[in-house]
């Protein structure tokens, strides 16, 4: 059977990550992720022996009409691709342009709206065949398995269909997979990783997932509905595996550690951190955490290891906005942990998220505040978004803080949220602000003028001027 993966383009032309919780448009600085998901389902599917073929449509700069001649000369029986919440609608449409195409094609989705939304998607959509639940890369292989058999796919379990009545049925959902380390290493060979380079350095780069899921409860995130609530690692030998396999073939020497929270379990980082020392290997890599769980001395491991730089999710600088959004973390822990980090000899990132329940002029200032005093690196200012899959998107829905939902304007540029606190054009205007002001003193840019590397300028300019062409 031939297999087509997508990560798709849009009708716009605008540029989507879709990776799990991450479902976001591309800004002119922001780089694309090599979108794991799909590489490691590309790996199980060929491991099973399909003739399978990947597109990374905006990495490759690859319109609609060049996927649909894609399709046309490679044929498919299958086509299956990745979703996000702002790209939705044009994602599932594209279920009818395959079918104009060859109507024998069978179509299939997966990510976090749908997982959630899997009735309305199939409903609102006559030319989808499947959802696919949570994490894809089994469910998917059962799915593709049944076809080939020619057996129904109804009870496969983690998918949602339409029976031989037309009626949308759910089949019970799969559990987690348990031990992640029967996944084979994502399929890089199946990509042209020459497209995915770190902003500022310019230099390839490619994602090792050593871990899944998150045992915290933020109720803005939607993490659990991809990955579940239990933390799941590969092991420590396996991931060092895989590093040595992508340095050996696709000669790339940096990485981004992409987990929900990567420093959760404290003793599994040491030691992967340890393997990279003892075997050698002279790799560059970033990572994400929480503020509560880092310190300094596994912070200083980590440098050696490699680590150049961990993002921080820190939200708000109001106490009552974070215990109220159950994040889980204490203001005074915020700036000990970006300290250390500094010390340890790590660049620092912060992500604050405008817009939460309570917000108001005062809490945004306190946390623009908190930004500056921290002089991080890199400051990420976004809008809080109700993602359907989180629990705020259903407190949401009860509050009446949203009207009936254009998932288009789900992006975290623009505040949607209409609080009984705060209008949604202030907290826009209080972002812009943020930007303005963050980044208009003379430290900040030095910090991010310290990072650049030549071959980063060279790619700022590549990608602004494909960003130009492609917003027309
Ligand atoms: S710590 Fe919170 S925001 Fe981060 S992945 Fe876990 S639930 Fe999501």
């Amino acid at each position: 059977m031939r297999i087509l993966l997508l990560n798709p383009p849009t009708r716009t032309n605008k540029k989507f990550i879709r990776e799990g919780r991450c479902t976001q448009e591309q800004g002119v600085w922001a780089t694309l992720w090599p979108p794991v998901t799909l590489a490691t389902t590309g790996a199980v599917l060929e491991r099973e022996g399909y003739d399978v073929r990947i597109c990374d449509c905006p990495a490759g700069g690859m319109s609609m009409e060049k996927l649909y001649d894609t399709i046309r000369r490679f044929s498919p029986d299958c086509v299956i691709w990745s979703t996000g919440t702002p790209s939705l609608e044009s994602d599932l449409q594209l279920a009818a342009d395959i079918k104009e195409i060859d109507a024998s094609i069978v179509t299939a989705v997966f990510g976090t709206h749908v997982t959630v939304m899997d009735r309305e998607s199939l409903l609102g959509h006559p030319a989808l065949d499947y959802v696919i639940r949570n994490e894809p890369e089994i469910t998917v292989r059962e799915l593709v398995r049944a076809l080939k058999e020619g057996k129904s796919p109804e009870n496969v379990e983690g998918l949602t269909c339409r029976d031989a009545g037309g009626e949308v049925v759910r089949a019970p959902d799969r559990p987690f997979l348990k031990n992640l380390d029967e996944l084979p290493f994502p399929a890089w060979h199946l990509f042209a990783v020459d497209h995915y380079t770190l902003p500022l350095k310019g230099r390839r780069f490619l994602i090792v997932a050593p871990q899944r899921g998150c045992p915290f409860n933020c109720s803005f995130c939607t993490c659990q509905t991809y990955y579940g609530k239990k933390l799941r690692k590969r092991s420590v030998e396996r991931v060092l595996q895989e590093i040595e396999h992508d340095m050996e073939t696709f000669k790339v020497l940096d990485f981004f550690f992409w987990a929900e929270t990567f420093v959760l379990d404290r003793e599994y980082v040491a030691s992967l951190c340890r393997g990279i020392l003892e075997r050698g290997l002279r790799i560059a890599w970033t990572c994400n955490s929480r503020v509560d769980i880092v310190d300094k001395e596994l912070l200083d491991l980590m440098r050696r290891a490699g680590c150049w730089m961990i993002s921080f999710g820190i939200e708000s600088a109001d106490q009552a906005i974070l215990d109220g959004v159950d994040k889980g973390i204490r203001v005074e822990q915020i700036g000990p942990a970006v300290q250390a980090a500094r010390e340890a000899g790590i660049k620092t990132a912060g992500h604050f998220i405008f817009g939460l329940p309570g917000e108001t002029e005062q809490t945004m200032n306190k946390t623009l505040r908190l930004a500056k005093k921290l002089e991080m690196d890199i400051a990420q200012f976004y809008c809080c978004v109700p993602f359907p899959g989180s629990r705020l998107y259903d407190m949401a829905g009860e509050q009446g803080w949203i009207d009936e939902p254009d998932f288009g304007r789900f992006s975290q540029a623009e505040a949607i949220l209409r609080l009984p606190s705060i209008e949604p054009q202030a907290v826009d205007a209080f972002r812009s602000r943020a930007y303005r002001e963050y980044y208009s003193s003379v430290g900040a840019w030095l910090r991010v003028f310290r990072m650049f590397e030549w071959g980063g300028l060279m790619d700022m300019g590549r990608k602004f001027l494909s960003f130009l062409r492609w917003s027309g």
